[in-house]
């Protein structure tokens, strides 16, 4: 071990050993010491929750940090996001409503063991030249002008080593965040409890019917990120590489008491109360239980991210909104990305402050702007058809720019952040109000009377336009372009607003479906429009229309659509 680094992390998880991968890949000659209190391998299976990426989250682990042939090889490909809604949890899984892709999606992304995953990241990172010290207990931080000092204990000794820059990748523990004072707390109060069962659970297994069971090839719905939507929670089931299964249930605290699920009796009661259906397909394994574990409150925010006096936070040290979608390895690659590029940026010589202050600004919009994706939206989580409108709004809004900026550097392009997210009516800005607005939208509708649909199959690739979006995630444009295709695809987004909008108002009011609407100001309780207003949309968009009534379940009987 050297007694001086240019970087010295602190955590060795997954957003630590990532940011040193990345470091090592922007400057090779970069020295890093990875910090970690863990004492020899991480179990595997039963580690660490994360275990399901999505797309940006994945892009960054293949491409940005070269792990593609790694990730093939070690871990599941996964089969999408899959939701199942249903109103009689004792009836077969295929009387539900069920959201997923039934082809493999273009962009891949995977299903981790987060064991096997930390335990060959921390190999690779020292192949590729980073000092990793297991069994080292960061104790104190001191920031100083010219060089930081870092102590941590490994067993009864205490060890000291100079850096010129501290990143913070301490999870929940968040060291510097309390050592400086900077916690934030965000008001979303939903708690979580997960076991994982050795062995496959397969709910192909749980259909009764076969044309619905066979509209997937045997082997994919069991790689889809599996979710039982109910009102007030989601239950996930998620299979590792190693062939067991990983359960959890994630609750709004005001309507599911976390004291209902916090033991694996209780989360079993529980269960049995509220997916019942389930609950006693999991009987059947409950004697292969590997682990039980509960997190009570974990939403969070931080007053503070990256500091031009060479220190920053990322990973769950920073922000963490919630794990519905899967989004936590996205906010890992984003805050790695801005971090490692300004670590490169101010040892090469660069003046960061600047910088700096504007990838703050652009983390903090963007976790505000996903704020409203969750608040006060677990109420109607059971609610099929507007759950079916959203989770494709949202899947549409997230493809359409985070994953596409990203992938394409924009994120630590500071022209490209500048114009899209610091100048007045830039498009990561409008799509950040965009969003807000169809979120109050949906809350409006939540608070309506539920429409019934039962009984039907629907494929997020059968739209048009979600289609368009994620087949252009991985597109790659020159600077001007990609202002360009942002721009296409927040005016497509607009008309999505509008058509969505017209939809439920005409469903709920008897409002003719070509009503102008102003997708920034949607308001189901008063649809009349300033006309003059640049933003109102009077046009209607018949490619987009017919993609909202594939959606709308609510009028057509009992159907299995989609299969062609
Ligand atoms: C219920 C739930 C479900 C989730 N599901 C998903 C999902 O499906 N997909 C997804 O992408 N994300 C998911 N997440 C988020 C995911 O768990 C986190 O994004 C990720 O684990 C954070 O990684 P990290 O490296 O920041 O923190 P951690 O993985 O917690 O790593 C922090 C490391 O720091 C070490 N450490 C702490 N203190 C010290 C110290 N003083 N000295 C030395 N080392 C220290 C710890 O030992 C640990 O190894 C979920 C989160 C929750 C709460």
């Amino acid at each position: 071990m050297q007694s001086s680094y240019d970087v010295v992390i602190l955590g060795g998880g997954l957003s630590g050993l990532t940011l040193s991968l990345q470091l090592k890949k922007l400057r090779p000659e970069t020295t890093i010491l990875v910090v970690e209190k863990r004492v020899g391998d991480a179990e595997i299976s039963a580690f660490k929750i994360g275990e399901s990426s999505v797309e940006l989250g994945t892009h960054y682990l293949r491409t940005k940090l070269g792990l593609a042939d790694y990730m093939d090889e070690n871990h599941l490909p996964k089969h999408g996001l899959r939701f199942f809604y249903s109103k009689d949890k004792t009836a077969a899984l295929d009387q539900s409503v069920e959201v997923g892709p039934i082809f493999k999606p273009p962009v891949p992304s995977y299903q981790l063991d987060r064991g096997i995953f930390e335990n060959d990241l921390v190999r690779i990172a020292r192949e590729r030249g980073v000092d990793v010290q297991l069994n080292s207990k960061v104790v104190a931080v001191e920031l100083g002008e010219e060089q930081h000092l870092v102590k941590f204990m490994q067993d009864e000794t205490e060890i000291e080593v100079e850096t010129k820059w501290v990143a913070d990748a301490t999870g929940r523990r968040s060291f510097l965040k309390r050592q400086l004072g900077f916690q934030k707390s965000l008001d979303h109060n939903i708690n979580s409890a997960w076991f994982r069962l050795k062995g496959k659970v397969d709910i192909d297994d749980w259909m009764t019917d076969e044309a619905r069971r066979d509209l997937l090839k045997p082997g994919l719905r069991l790689l889809s990120t599996s979710h039982l939507m109910g009102k007030g929670y989601w239950v996930w089931l998620i299979p590792l590489s190693t062939g067991n299964t990983s359960i959890g249930i994630v609750a709004d605290e005001d309507i599911h008491p976390f004291d209902t699920y916090n033991s694996f009796e209780k989360a079993m009661s529980w269960l049995h109360h509220n997916e019942p259906a389930a609950a006693q397909k999991f009987e059947g394994h409950k004697e292969n239980l590997m682990d039980f574990m509960v997190l009570k409150h974990f939403p969070h925010d931080s007053g503070k991210l990256y500091s031009e006096d060479r220190w920053g936070v990322v990973g769950e040290a920073g922000a963490f909104l919630d794990p519905f979608y899967s989004p936590g390895t996205d906010f890992i690659a984003l805050a790695n990305s801005w971090l490692s590029n300004l670590i490169v940026s101010q040892i090469e010589g660069e003046d960061i402050l600047s910088r700096a202050i504007l990838f703050e600004r652009v983390h903090s919009a963007i976790v505000h702007s996903w704020v409203p994706i969750y608040q006060h939206k677990y109420k109607f989580f059971g609610n099929a058809q507007l759950m079916v409108l959203k989770v494709f709004w949202d899947f549409a809004t997230y493809w359409a720019l985070p994953c596409l900026l990203f992938t394409n550097g924009g994120f630590t392009n500071v022209g490209a952040l500048k114009q899209l997210f610091a100048k007045a009516g830039g498009v990561g800005q409008k799509i950040g109000e965009l969003n807000a607005s169809m979120q109050n939208f949906f809350s409006q509708w939540g608070e309506l009377e539920e429409l019934p649909c039962t009984n039907h199959y629907i494929d997020p690739f059968e739209i048009g336009y979600l289609r368009d979006f994620h087949n252009g995630i991985e597109s790659q444009f020159e600077a001007d372009a990609l202002m360009e295709q942002c721009a296409a695809n927040l005016a497509k987004l607009e008309m999505v607003a509008c058509e969505m909008f017209r939809k439920v108002n005409a469903h709920y009011h008897g409002d003719e479906l070509d009503i102008p609407v102003n997708p920034y100001k949607l308001n189901l309780a008063d649809t009349e429009v300033d006309a003059a207003n640049e933003s109102v949309i009077s046009n209607s968009d018949a490619s987009i229309r017919d993609d909202i009534q594939t959606m709308w379940l609510t009028s057509s009987s009992a159907q299995v659509s989609m299969i062609k």
